[in-house]
């Protein structure tokens, strides 16, 4: 047998912080990977449904994302938007027009009763994109959050007020009649490695683990199980995780991540600027691994991915056969 053995590598991943750990791990040619991804900050704009997370994770690993972003689709034209602006519609959410192809052919296939899971499949593929994109569920799951303004839809909250109200209570709307998706479910059992991403643990995470019957095939999986922390020194890359943790009573660091996925998953990733953390993390039940987790370049994501895959499997002998 020639070469290293391929791993099934099943990733749960938000948005921008997923898509670059799922860009590292798919770069690995020993990885067979599939990605569950987020769909409860999906929202109908103009009569169309538009799944962000996911629409991150095929454009990053088709790698046409747009790299300043960090999202939408590189090279990218508003005219749509602006003939939507000029009939008097909402415009406050972003969407170019690459990007409105897909929310086209999206919607037009729900309408036929298409299940999302296979239209987020067929996407994928045909954007080239080698590794599985799964949903955890094919019924509609959505963040709604509480301000002192009264409750927003995520894409309000988080697009048009650019999360600046304080978050007072998340709440999942139709989250505990979702039904898992089989796909999602039989990538987790099947897994060598599940990794938790460094993705908002409490609006891209928590609403994956939440559909019913997710958190028991991961924990009754026999994979290793590695989560990786969206903190670096007490603050986030980018976004409102941090703000969201404090509000809602919760330590905003990689201990806070650890209190969370502790139970979940053996080992947490945390950056070496957090050493210190080490202790905490292990008094809640995790092992903490210290590494350079801050990804700029494709090389930072390549690296981190294969830190997590040795931690993982170093010193376990391959399968014979494998
Ligand atoms: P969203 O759905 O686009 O908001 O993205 P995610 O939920 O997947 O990820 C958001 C989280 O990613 C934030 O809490 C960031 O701190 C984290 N993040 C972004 N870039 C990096 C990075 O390079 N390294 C790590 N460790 N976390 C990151
Ligand atoms: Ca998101």
């Amino acid at each position: 047998m020639s070469g290293a053995v391929t791993r099934k590598v099943t990733l749960l991943a938000g948005g921008v912080g997923g898509a670059k750990i799922a860009e590292g791990l798919a770069a690995l040619p020993d990885v067979a990977l599939s990605v569950i991804g987020n769909i409860a900050d999906d929202d109908d704009f103009h009569g169309l449904w538009v799944s962000p997370d996911i629409d991150t994770l095929t454009y990053s690993l088709a790698d046409v994302i747009d790299r300043n972003q960090g999202w939408g689709v590189a090279d990218e034209g508003h005219r749509a938007l602006d003939t939507l602006a000029r009939l008097g519609a909402d415009t406050w959410m972003s969407l170019g027009d690459r990007d409105f192809g897909l929310h086209i052919y999206r919607t037009m296939r729900r309408r036929r009763g298409d299940r999302p899971s296979l239209i987020a499949r067929d996407t994928a593929r045909a954007f080239g994109i080698k590794a599985e994109i799964l949903l955890p569920t094919d019924d509609t799951v959505q963040t709604r959050v509480r301000t002192d303004a009264g409750w927003l839809s995520f894409q309000e909250y988080f697009v048009r007020e650019r999360c600046a109200p304080e978050v007072r209570e998340l709440a999942f709307h139709g989250l505990e009649q979702a039904r898992p998706a089989p796909e999602a479910l039989a990538a987790l059992a099947a897994a060598d490695l599940i990794v938790i991403a460094p993705s908002n643990p409490l609006v891209s995470i928590a609403p994956i683990l939440g559909v019913p019957g997710i958190t028991e095939a991961l924990r009754q999986s026999p994979a290793q199980k590695i989560a990786v922390s969206p903190f670096i020194a007490g603050k986030v890359v980018k976004g409102p995780a941090d703000r969201m943790m404090t509000a809602l009573g919760e330590r905003a660091d990689a201990v806070g991540v650890a209190q969370r996925y502790s139970g979940l998953a053996g080992r947490l990733v945390i950056d070496h600027a957090d050493a210190a953390l080490a202790d905490s993390i292990r008094a809640q039940g995790m092992t903490p691994a210290c590494s350079a987790i801050l990804m700029q370049s494709l090389e930072d994501k390549t690296r981190l991915a294969r830190e997590i895959l040795d931690l993982a499997f170093a010193g376990v002998p391959a399968e014979a056969g494998a």
